[in-house]
């Protein structure tokens, strides 16, 4: 079976537009279940001749009001479970959430591979804001733009090393 990558994080910092960036139009699953409007996204990745699995895990949102954190860590929880490397996104321009920093906590309990993408780095000055995330205690920090697609070539790097 093809290596799992899981793209983790509170909504709105671009997990679906990174998503769409690499898996092109290759998308694979869309499932249906009680209480989620819509389940896991899947679609399949390639970089350097890697073949991998992708997962938007933002498709799922629990429905209902004042339920974001809920989803978010459902998602945070089924990242955990099914991928072999974490991509944990965050925004640059928003810097860190008290969101992130609780999936944060429950990513680093998983005991996974995780990558830190920092989203909507659009141009080189926002590079700067990239280092403040270090601070999440995970390794590898990576900025990206997925307006521009910009250092997604940076990332599929860092994440296709722990397969
Ligand atoms: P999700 O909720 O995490 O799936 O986030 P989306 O992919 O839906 O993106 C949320 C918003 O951020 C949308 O308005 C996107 O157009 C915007 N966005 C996504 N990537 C970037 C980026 O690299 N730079 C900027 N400036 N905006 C972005
Ligand atoms: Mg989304």
């Amino acid at each position: 079976a093809r290596p799992i990558v899981a793209i983790v994080g509170r909504p709105n910092v671009g997990k679906s537009t990174v998503f769409n960036r690499i898996i092109g139009d290759k998308l694979a699953i869309v499932e249906d279940k009680p209480g989620v409007t819509r389940d896991r996204l899947y679609g399949r990745g390639e970089w350097l001749d890697t073949e991998f699995s992708v997962i938007d895990t933002g498709g799922i949102e629990i429905e209902g009001e004042d339920q974001i954190m809920k989803s978010v860590r459902m998602q945070a929880e089924l990242a955990i479970e099914e991928a072999d490397v974490i991509v944990f996104m965050v925004d640059a321009k928003a810097g860190i959430t008290p969101a992130d920093s609780e999936v944060a906590e429950m990513l680093f309990r998983a005991k996974k591979p995780v990558i830190i993408a920092v989203n909507k780095v659009d141009n080189l000055k926002r590079m700067d804001d990239i280092y403040e995330f270090y601070s999440l205690g995970f390794g590898d920090v990576v900025g990206i733009s997925g307006s521009h697609g910009t250092g997604i070539g940076d990332l599929l790097d860092e994440v296709i090393k722990h397969f």
